[in-house]
C-alpha cells in the first residue's frame, strides 16, 4: 500500500511524474491545484471565491484546503493508496495532514529537485502552448518565490527514511525510472 507525497517546485514535471505513478501503481491522483481549477472552471460559489488569488499565484487558507484534502482522501478510492500532488505547501497543511493520515501515514515523501533557472524556462514554454492564466512571467516568479518561502519548511516537516531526493532535471523516463526505484525500496 502506497500513500505518496509528490513535491517540487511549480515546473519540476511533478503533474506528469504524477500521472506516470497513479497508473503504475494504480492510485488516485490527489492535486489540489487540479481540484481547485476545477472548482474555479465550473463557476461555483467555491470557484468565485478563490479565483483571484489562483490568477495572482498565492495560496488560498488552510483551512479551505485542508478540509477539501480532509474530504477527498476519505473517499473509497483511497482505502487502497493515493499519491497528494501539491499539498501540503506550508508547515500549518503538513501539520493537519498529519492528523487527517494519524493511522496512515505516507509511506513514501518524493521531492523533485531541479535548478531555479530550469523552471523558469519550462514554465515559460508551457506558456506559450497552453495558455494558463498563471503562466505569466511575473506570476511565474511569484509562485517560485511563494514556493521558495513556504513549501520548504514542508520538507523540513518530514525527514527520515521515507524522503527521498530526485533529479528532476532529467528526462521524463529517466526521473521515472529514478522514481519507481524509490516506490519499489519501500513498501
Ligand atoms: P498547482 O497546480 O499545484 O501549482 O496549484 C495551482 C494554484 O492552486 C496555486 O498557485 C495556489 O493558488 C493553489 N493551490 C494549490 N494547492 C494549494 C495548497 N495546498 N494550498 C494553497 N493553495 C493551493
Amino acid at each position: 500500500m502506497k500513500r505518496v507525497l509528490l513535491v517540487g517546485p511549480p515546473g519540476s514535471g511533478k503533474g506528469t511524474q504524477a500521472e506516470k505513478i497513479c497508473k503504475y501503481l494504480n492510485i488516485p491522483h490527489i492535486s489540489t491545484g487540479g481540484m481547485l481549477r476545477d472548482a474555479v472552471a465550473s463557476g461555483s460559489d467555491l470557484g468565485k471565491k478563490i479565483e483571484g488569488i489562483l490568477a495572482k499565484g498565492e495560496l488560498v487558507s488552510d483551512e479551505l484546503i485542508t478540509s477539501i484534502v480532509g474530504e477527498r482522501l476519505g473517499r473509497d478510492d483511497c482505502k487502497n493508496g493515493f499519491l497528494l500532488d501539491g499539498f501540503p505547501r506550508t508547515k500549518a497543511q503538513a501539520q493537519a495532514l498529519d492528523r487527517i493520515l494519524v493511522d496512515k501515514p505516507l509511506t513514501h515523501i518524493i521531492e523533485l529537485v531541479v535548478p531555479h533557472e530550469d523552471i523558469v524556462k519550462r514554465l515559460l514554454d508551457r506558456a506559450k502552448v497552453q495558455a494558463r492564466s498563471d503562466d505569466t512571467i511575473d506570476v511565474i516568479e511569484n509562485r517560485i518565490k511563494v514556493y521558495e518561502a513556504q513549501t520548504k519548511t514542508v520538507v523540513e516537516h518530514y525527514s527520515g527514511s521515507r524522503f527521498f531526493k530526485i533529479d528532476g532535471s532529467k528526462t521524463i523516463d529517466e526521473v521515472s525510472h529514478d522514481v519507481r526505484k524509490v516506490l519499489e525500496h519501500l513498501s
